[in-house]
């Protein structure tokens, strides 16, 4: 199932650059929605991840448990561990942006986990085209905001809209690598759901949920409830039991 797994890989890359135009053209409008895509996005993905993609690695992967802390922990060391400032979000603290290999950092940090949206796009698809719809909504539903973080991250320490953009479309095409290397490698073939599941609970958990969290507003927490509504309502779309 590679090329529709490839297809959606495209689309989702292509919302990575909408996110960073939002950034380098500075579009308040945009800024506004993609707040709200924060919130929505983690309820979105938190439910795609505990529902959908646990249940079918546990029952492909006798190591789904184990595979899923590590994916987590993978991104917590990359994100946070060996980078000195990173959050979800339009970059806003001037002061901790001193040089711009921060913000270099920041898209080194974020290209594992993007790595890994592809990743989780192809091993989803290889178990169902349904399982496959839905973790691809998961992926979308939160590339614009990946797009928007790492153009202000690196604009705000200093790199130039050009080369804001180029970090853009390299997450994309590291999700549409993430396709392709899922049928190559073979622990990545094998374990390949249950390490999304992981990243994708740290990219929900730890990385959306904080900043909902920071916005303190009703509409950005209710957000999160939005995005697991609309993920029950995209499994009874899908035929429920098999997503
Ligand atoms: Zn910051
Ligand atoms: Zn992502």
């Amino acid at each position: 199932m590679i090329a529709p797994a490839i297809l959606y890989a495209l689309v989702a890359a292509v919302a990575n650059v909408v996110g960073g135009l939002l950034i380098t053209s500075a579009s308040p409008r945009g800024i506004r929605v993609q707040r709200m895509l924060l919130g929505f996005g983690a309820g979105f993905m938190l439910a795609a991840a505990f529902a959908s993609m646990l249940p079918h690695a546990i029952e492909i992967d006798p190591d789904a448990g184990m595979v899923a802390l590590f994916g987590y922990l993978l991104v917590h060391v990359t994100q946070h561990i060996l980078t000195p400032h990173f959050h979800f979000g339009e970059e806003t603290h001037h002061e901790a942006m001193v040089a711009r290999w921060v913000g270099t950092a920041a898209l080194l940090g974020l290209l594992l986990h993007t790595f890994f949206d592809g990743v989780a796009i192809a091993s989803a698809f290889d178990v169902n085209a349904s399982l496959g719809l839905v973790v691809f909504l998961a992926v979308l539903v939160h590339k614009v905001p990946e797009g928007v973080t790492i153009a202000s991250i690196m604009l705000v320490s200093g790199n130039s809209k050009r080369r804001a953009l180029q970090g853009v479309v390299l997450l994309g095409a590291t999700t549409v690598g993430g396709v392709l290397l899922t049928s190559w490698i073979q622990p990545l073939a094998q374990h390949g759901l249950a390490l999304s599941a992981g990243v994708t609970t740290y990219v929900a958990a730890s990385n959306l949920v904080p900043e909902v969290q920071k916005q303190k507003d009703f509409t950005s927490g209710a957000g999160v409830i939005a995005g697991v509504l609309v993920y029950l309502l995209a499994r009874l779309v899908l035929g429920g039991l098999d997503v």
